[in-house]
């Protein structure tokens, strides 16, 4: 990592003046400082029940089910594992883990055992508030003597030795008076950053509610959401951006969220004509699915006024398709990263005297925050409309890799650049434009998948001497893993195999789709692998 340390830096910043951030609270009173104003307001509606939770009710509930964390033994701290779709309870445990002073770190349901393992054991997670169904995947860990709590409706049984959610939200007792520091760690979620394996990034209170205030408070209340609004929330919760952009920011605003489990189209058009859906925040392959779908003449879907994409590129014939079908809407791209907190950009095109939103472009840096974009080579930060590395700095950034100082020092510089790995310019409007990705990480529709961590599973295959995994491009997708295979001497190892390996051990959007058997891997002196080469091969269709 290259880095210039002189006053001549290019320093970008909002297009809006800074505002005052109480940062000074915790995430759970920040969030619910005008809950006087909402309390018998719809907060959660759960979208395949139908069931409605007031402010109030979220309110009550987080606070008893803290005080339930406590009597299981969490302390200040402790960190608490969810893993949980979408659902009321995830939002719940998340809040009770702030009021108790805990962290929380959300796992992927859809994770194998191994992979929830290795989060669980790394973050050192004391409780898990799961489902059932997933309760088998977590035994080893029950067994090691991690509290299991299930948030299944009663009557239905539970498994052995786990607890039920509701005596949590049943529970009388009081929270203790916990000193909790602005600086504790409130979210630890899973990134591999530029580069390595996946990492607990440390997100703190006042990262969190540095981050929330960028969005929706200050001088443009209308900037995204207002207290009005029914915000959709398909987008999975335990990826950062669904959490904060749309649980937490909902939640400050006091607007109504709409929470699905899993995508669905007919559903999901379904319920945002019935519950008049103002705000869809999205990712590519969701917004490509809508303006793909013939659905969509069946709804009425002018209640939409907002449609937001991050998370990944977007391109522009999708945008112009989407937009065609939402009659009132605008749709402007944000742009994020895990360990930026994650917003460090968001379109102007909502805000109450907007500002012209640009195809293309991932808006405008977020207020109280500074950006740069320097030369990968030298350092230096450059003027406008010329790409570089997009480097942030700002309170609203991780305070680290959890237990990993190192890798914090790759990415967090000495004068508090958070570097991203990502290309990027800004143009003669103040809007950023992302035009190429530096650090190795693939995204299959949004989703992380981390090169090194599947090299690392292939290497242990007898068959396999070398290995180098990297993204290429799908439509429906963005991108899906492939991997340059060298075979050891005389073996019939075959793709089909290499793929089935793979497959029993990860996640379905971490499987490899496509192997290139080759004679080695292109690597720099130091033992780097070039991956830039080996993508260049992809685009150039010099493989087969
Ligand atoms: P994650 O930490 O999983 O949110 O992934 C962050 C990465 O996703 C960024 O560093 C970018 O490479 C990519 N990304 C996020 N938003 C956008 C966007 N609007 N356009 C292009 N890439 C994006």
């Amino acid at each position: 990592q290259k880095q210039s340390s002189n006053n001549s830096d290019v320093i970008f910043r909002s297009k809006l003046p800074d505002i005052y951030i109480p940062n000074h609270l915790p995430l759970h009173e920040y969030i619910f400082q005008s809950i006087s104003e909402f309390a018998s307001k719809p907060c959660l509606i759960n979208g395949p029940t139908g069931r409605v939770y007031t402010y109030s009710d979220v309110h009550v509930a987080s606070r008893r089910i803290a005080a339930g964390f406590q009597k299981l033994g969490v302390e200040r701290n402790d960190v608490v594992m969810i893993l949980l779709s979408n659902c009321p309870e995830f939002v719940l445990s998340f809040l009770a883990a702030s009021f108790r002073g805990a962290t929380a770190t959300a796992a992927n349901p859809f994770f194998t055992p191994a992979e929830i393992a290795k989060q669980a054991k790394a973050s050192n997670s004391k409780l898990i508030v799961t489902e059932s169904r997933y309760v088998d995947k977590i035994k080893d860990l029950q067994n090691d003597g991690v509290v299991v709590v299930c948030t299944d409706e009663e009557p239905s049984p539970i498994p052995e030795g786990c607890l039920r959610f509701t005596e949590l939200t049943q529970s009388t007792e009081e929270i203790d008076a916990v000193e909790i520091s602005s600086d504790d760690v409130v979210a630890l979620p899973y990134s591999s950053g530029t580069t390595g394996l996946p990492k607990g990034v440390m997100l703190t209170h006042k990262g969190l509610v540095t981050s929330v205030a960028q969005q929706v408070d200050g001088e443009n209340p209308n900037l995204y959401f207002h207290s009005d609004d029914v915000i959709l929330c398909v987008l999975p919760m335990f990826h950062i951006y669904a959490l904060n952009s749309i649980m937490l920011c909902g939640l400050r605003v006091g607007a109504s969220i709409l929470i699905m489990p899993k995508f669905e189209i007919n559903l999901l058009l379904e319920l945002m004509q019935r519950c008049k859906v103002t705000v869809a925040p999205m990712v590519p392959p969701v917004v490509l699915a809508i303006a793909k779908s013939q659905e969509t003449e069946k709804y009425d879907l002018s209640s939409v006024r907002v449609m937001k994409s991050g998370a990944a590129p977007l391109g522009k014939e999708i945008e112009d398709a989407v937009s065609a079908k939402f009659p009132n809407a605008k749709l402007g791209q944000g742009y994020g990263m895990t360990e930026a907190g994650p917003v460090l950009a968001m379109s102007l095109g909502f805000a109450k005297e907007p500002f012209p939103v640009k195809s293309g472009a991932c808006g405008t840096v977020v207020r109280n925050a500074e950006m740069k974009i320097i030369d990968p080579d030298t350092g230096d930060s450059l003027s406008k409309n010329k790409p570089g590395e997009i480097c942030i700095r700002g309170q609203q950034i991780m305070k680290g890799y959890l237990n990993n100082p190192e890798a914090t020092a790759e990415t967090i510089d000495k004068e508090g650049w958070l570097h991203t790995g990502d290309i990027g310019l800004i143009d003669d409007d103040d809007e950023l434009f992302i035009v190429d990705r530096l650090k190795e990480i693939i995204k299959y529709k949004g989703f992380q998948v981390a090169p090194a961590e599947l090299e690392a599973l292939l290497i242990g295959h007898q068959d396999i001497t070398d290995v180098a995994v990297v993204g290429m491009k799908e439509e429906a997708a963005g991108e899906v893993p492939v991997a340059f295979v060298v075979k050891s001497k005389d073996s019939e190892l075959s793709e089909d195999e290499v793929k089935q390996f793979v497959a029993k051990q990860v996640v379905f959007y971490k499987r490899i789709n496509k192997v290139f058997f080759t004679e080695s891997i292109p690597k720099a002196p130091s033992g780097k692998i070039l991956r830039k080469d080996l993508r260049a091969k992809l685009a150039n269709g010099l493989v087969n």
